[in-house]
């Protein structure tokens, strides 16, 4: 029996929001094949933006307790007030959904049986049709704060795709920053590219996105997006990448049709296949590609 092709997971990441990381990613979404998309930012999503997803199914994700009083139950004995210690409970016995933990004190503690406490919706997961193959993104819920759990689950769903339909890439835009959401996004990944920009804190971001895919042992490469608008920064950073033997997988000049192919609702490549950006995000593709 001929064995199915290993699936590949490619996250691409940043430092901090802001450095192109969604269009270099939207980008590579018109170049590869056999792919499914996952949108892990979950926090702030907006691939859909240029790839206008057709919603196929989408389901709740549900995460921790909420408690809610039933009035008709309450005797107003005052209990849960004193035990809550987040204060979550009004003087008349309402529970602030945001400031309630779901600690389960006052469930336990409620002599009158009066305080559900159900399953909290924290967000929605959706599995759609792009006219670049099946994405899987999600919406956390405003004040919510399980991205990390969120973006593991959007993860999951993207890999059953990916087996579900015969795909062997799963081409991820992973979440900015450094806290537990791009944790959850990159471990078990088979391929991390960091995009920066040539700035201090750009550089900065960069070292510390760094260490985390060491950490993780995730084989990271480098793309420096804006290249041209700082050139000696830019020679910094691939010197610093050169040090630390990590790839470097190219570099982007700026190009407003980066931001002309946002407003049209296009990836680079579909705006403008000639123009600079879009040969260097494809020079970058074919490299990556290659690697995984
Ligand atoms: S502990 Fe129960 S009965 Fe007492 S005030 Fe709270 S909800 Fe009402
Ligand atoms: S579940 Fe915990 S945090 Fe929420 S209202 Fe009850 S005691 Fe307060």
């Amino acid at each position: 029996m001929q064995e199915k092709a290993e699936v590949k997971e490619l996250i691409v990441i940043s430092g901090k929001g802001g450095t192109g990381k969604t269009s270099v990613l939207g980008a590579f979404a018109s170049l590869a094949e056999n792919k499914v998309l996952c949108d892990a930012d979950v926090d702030a999503a907006d691939l859909y933006l240029i790839l206008e997803p057709d919603i196929k199914e989408r389901q709740d994700f549900q995460e921790g307790h909420k408690a809610v009083i039933d009035k008709d139950k309450c005797t107003e004995c005052g209990i849960c007030r004193e035990l809550c210690r987040f204060h979550a409970i009004s003087p008349e016995y309402e529970v602030d959904p945001i400031d309630c933990e779901g600690c389960g004190v006052c469930v336990y503690f409620c002599p009158a049986d009066a305080i559900e406490f159900p399953l909290k919706t924290c967000g929605e997961l959706f599995i759609s049709d792009t006219r670049c193959g099946p994405m899987v993104h999600a919406r956390l819920g405003i004040a919510e704060d399980n991205s990390g759990k969120l973006v593991t689950l959007t993860r999951q769903k993207a890999r059953e795709q990916a087996k579900n339909k015969g795909l062997n890439l799963i081409l991820t835009d992973g979440p900015p920053g450094l806290a537990c959401p791009v944790i959850a996004s990159i471990t078990g990944a088979d391929g991390v590219l960091i995009v920066t920009e040539p700035t201090l804190s750009g550089h900065h971001d960069m070292d510390r996105v760094v260490e985390l895919a060491r950490h993780f042992e995730i084989p990271a490469s480098v793309c420096i997006n804006k290249y041209d608008l700082n050139r000696n920064m830019t020679e910094t950073i691939e010197a610093y990448a050169r040090d630390e033997g990590l790839p470097i997988a190219g570099r982007i000049p700026f190009d407003p049709s980066f931001t002309a192919a946002m407003v049209q609702k296009q990836t680079i490549v579909e705006y403008d296949t000639s123009c600079s950006a879009a040969q260097a995000v494809r020079g970058i593709w074919e490299k990556l590609d290659s690697s995984l």
